[in-house]
């Protein structure tokens, strides 16, 4: 399955992905340690803000 990395945007594969973390039940995938590192350290932040350029919330 192809899911998309919460940090950058980027699609993984599930299936392939070497990097992934368990957050609140779920599974995240992650292209590079560096993005899965990320999350970890502020999952939050990527969950509410979604992954950088990605969804750009422009509130007015
Ligand atoms: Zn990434």
């Amino acid at each position: 399955m192809i899911v998309v990395d919460p940090v950058c945007g980027m699609k993984v594969d599930s299936e392939k992905a070497k990097y992934k973390a368990v957050y609140k039940g779920k599974v995240y995938y992650f292209c590079s340690h560096h993005c899965k590192k990320a999350f970890e350290e502020n999952p939050e932040y990527y969950l509410v803000h979604g992954p950088s350029g990605e969804f750009m919330e422009k509130s007015t």
